[in-house]
């Protein structure tokens, strides 16, 4: 049997505007659209000024340059060889994947585009996927086929195409919170489609909080946060999706590819969240720890300081179960 889901966010975002403020500190918040999702920002600041016309010009701008799915883009011109210079949202998104693909040994790949398309979305033309056209592809598949030189991106294959869906949507809440900064604000909480980027304390000096899922016993279950995290100065991504995957042979599939396989992620770890330094950072390395699987993530994560991870794995029952890194501190709900 074969099953569709949609997407359903797996962090519950709860933004607690408790206790008094000082007089000088008021909370703005608004939300908006932006790159197939919702957003919120949140912040405190003395004038209670809006931003979200400028919020909304900057993520306009973002899209000019990394939206995957407008062919006027640059990324769209790079990828079908009608450019090579990157401009100052490229730039940083292409090293930090080329650095993350490095350090996941491959497991988080910004190449792997033709291989997403071959599968299609859902992995629709699942049957027309033959070992011969995997193959074919895997051929034009991987960072170590491109670099930057003299400011330019040079592909060593002309087909590589670049697909930053997974880390420009955490890069956008870092750049949202630049923009904030640069404004004077310190204290902000910034999410786009459930990836974060949250600083500074509260006036009334809490920290702003996150809920977590804890797995239900079937993907039909109500869904319900029952875990709380304190986020302090934190980027935090989800990536996969307890509730998101199809079921063949008994076996589920994610919308991961595993780069080196050039196939669809199929072990048992079906989400992550991720605690990074940036946002950025946090969903890239969401995605390359969906391909990892739960013991070489979970070892990754634990040997650095600067990283924390929640995830949701089911076991040969079926049934779902979840696990922290060391270094997340946990509330629950009940407390
Ligand atoms: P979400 O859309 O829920 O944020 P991800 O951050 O995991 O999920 O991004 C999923 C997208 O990442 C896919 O649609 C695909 O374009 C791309 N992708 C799939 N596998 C990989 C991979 N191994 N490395 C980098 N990007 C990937
Ligand atoms: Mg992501």
């Amino acid at each position: 049997m074969k099953k569709h889901f949609p997407a359903i966010l797996l962090l519950t975002l709860i933004v607690f505007s408790c206790g008094r403020k000082p007089a000088d500190q008021k909370l703005v918040q608004f939300k908006g659209v932006a790159f197939g999702t919702y957003y919120s920002v949140s912040y405190y600041e003395g004038e209670a000024v809006d931003y979200q016309e400028s919020i909304d010009s900057l993520f306009s701008v973002f899209n000019q340059s990394l939206s995957y799915y407008n062919p006027a883009s640059l990324i769209s011109q790079i990828n079908r060889g009608e450019a090579d210079q990157p401009d100052d949202f490229f730039r940083p998104v292409f090293i930090r994947a080329w650095e993350i693909s490095a350090e996941s040994g491959g497991a988080f790949d910004a190449t792997v585009s033709p291989l997403v398309n071959a599968w299609g979305f859902g992995f629709k033309n699942k049957e027309e996927v033959t070992p011969a056209l995997i193959d074919s592809l895997l051929e034009f598949v991987g960072f170590e086929k491109v670099y930057l030189a003299d400011d330019r991106i040079v592909k060593l294959d002309d087909r590589v195409q670049f697909d930053f869906n997974a880390i420009a949507k955490g890069y956008a809440a870092d750049v949202a919170g630049a923009f904030l900064e640069s404004k004077g604000i310190e204290v902000y909480l910034v999410e786009i489609g459930g990836d974060l980027l949250a600083r500074g304390v509260k006036p009334d000096g809490s920290h702003w909080r996150i809920g977590l899922e804890l797995p239900a016993e079937t993907m039909d279950s109500p869904q319900e946060w029952n875990y709380m995290v304190e986020i302090r100065d934190n980027g935090v991504a989800t990536s996969g999706n307890y509730r998101r995957y199809f079921e063949e042979n008994g076996q589920r599939y994610s919308h991961t590819i595993d780069p080196q396989t050039g196939y669809p992620v199929k072990h048992n770890l079906l989400s992550v969240s991720v605690f990074a330094p940036d946002a950025m950072s946090a969903d890239a390395y969401a995605t390359a720890f969906m391909v990892m699987g739960l013991d070489k993530a979970l070892a990754f994560v634990e040997a650095r300081e600067e990283l924390d991870a929640y995830f949701i794995s089911s076991n040969e029952e079926g049934e779902f179960t979840s696990l922290a890194s060391s270094g997340l501190s946990l509330k629950s709900k009940s407390n």
